[in-house]
């Protein structure tokens, strides 16, 4: 893959060289070739497509992810470099800023209703000096673009800070309250997402898009009720709203969220004090659950965060409880190279 331009790197040789943009700090020298947790180097571009769901967009994919979560639904993008799908590359981002006005101009987006342009992956927060640097170039062509940036909220407070400067939108995923069901599901811990989630809701209230829960099954229902009193307790009117698992990636047997499920959650956030809770998604995929390893059950505290450390054992990764950033096999892991049969 060609990479940029040495005399053009300078806008992320600062970031890049010692890279502390996620919570990982992993401190590796990303230009030099080293590589942290999310194993990604320069910016690469996985994909970009006009995009149909709320907000509308131009959504450009960004390569790679600093969590490894067994649940992924993008993970030919989220587990690059260790997967076989195919990225686009480094692009100057001149040139992607001119890609991203001229579609968010053309007829189909103006049918659509696409009005911005959304950062997505994997996770864009490790690719942060590139997108400030396409939002720059893209507010060049067009001063008002609006930017959208869709995140795990994985990132230092600083981080945050430099997304809530550029952002008009964020869309902000939860998955799990307490870190025993997070690092389960996840590889990394709760506290910095649930840390950020409240700074968001607390001094940028209008630039939160939704906090976005994805509910699996048996998995992470336990922590609807206490993320949801979180989020009432910081504002009521905040806006969430649970997205329906279905099976993908290492879950890719596990059974779907039903309908039910998905609106008892709704009840238990309106129980919580949320004044704007919805749900959204494809419900009702058929499933079984896994038993639940011996290997595991004394490492975890939840029945949630064992059966997901189950799915993890099964799909490749021995080392529990699960924590990426000082696992030894944070360069070989092998749910980066899971591979699932089915694909929902
Ligand atoms: S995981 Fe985070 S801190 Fe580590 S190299 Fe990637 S972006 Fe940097
Ligand atoms: S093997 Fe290590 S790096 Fe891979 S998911 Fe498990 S804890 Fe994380």
């Amino acid at each position: 893959m060609l990479g940029p331009p040495k005399e053009s790197q300078d806008y992320f040789l600062k970031d890049l060289e010692r890279c502390e943009l996620c919570e990982h700090k992993c401190r590796v020298n990303r230009v030099g070739g080293e590589t942290g947790v999310c194993r990604v180097t320069i910016p690469t571009i996985a994909s970009a497509t006009l995009h149909p769901a709320p907000p509308e967009s131009y959504t450009v994919f960004m390569a790679g992810c600093n969590y490894k979560c067994l649940n992924c639904q993008n993970w030919t993008i989220s587990q690059y470099p260790d997967n076989r799908s195919r990225q686009r590359g480094y692009e100057d981002p001149k040139e992607l800023a001119k890609e991203c006005v001229d579609q968010l101009n053309s007829l189909t987006a103006k049918v659509m209703g696409a009005d911005r342009i959304f950062f997505s992956g994997g996770e864009p927060t490790i690719h942060l000096p590139y997108i400030e640097k396409v939002v720059e170039e893209a507010r060049k062509i067009k001063p008002d673009t609006k930017i959208n940036f869709d995140t795990n909220g994985y990132m230092t407070e600083e981080s945050l800070k430099r997304v809530l400067d550029f952002t008009t939108s964020i869309t902000y995923d939860l998955k799990a309250y307490n870190d025993d069901v997070h690092v389960a599901l996840t590889g990394a811990s709760s506290e910095p997402v649930l840390r950020n989630a409240e700074y968001i809701g607390r001094h940028a209230k209008d630039k939160l898009w939704e906090y976005r829960i994805l509910v699996i099954p048996r998995i992470n229902e336990s922590e609807i009720k206490p993320l949801t009193e979180l989020i009432a307790d910081i504002d009521p009117s905040l806006p969430v709203c649970f997205l329906a698992f279905r099976p993908n990636f290492a879950l890719e047997n596990h059974p779907g969220a039903s309908r039910s499920l998905m609106n008892k959650c709704v009840d238990i956030a309106k129980g919580s004090g949320l004044k704007n809770a919805y749900w959204s998604g494809h419900t009702g995929v058929k499933g079984r659950v896994v038993n639940i390893k011996s290997q595991v059950k004394e490492r975890y505290l939840s029945e949630g965060a064992r059966l997901a450390a189950s799915y993890a054992l099964y799909a490749g990764c021995q080392t529990h409880p699960r924590g990426c950033s000082t696992c030894v096999s944070n360069q070989a892991c092998e749910i980066k190279k899971y591979i699932p049969k089915i694909v929902t």
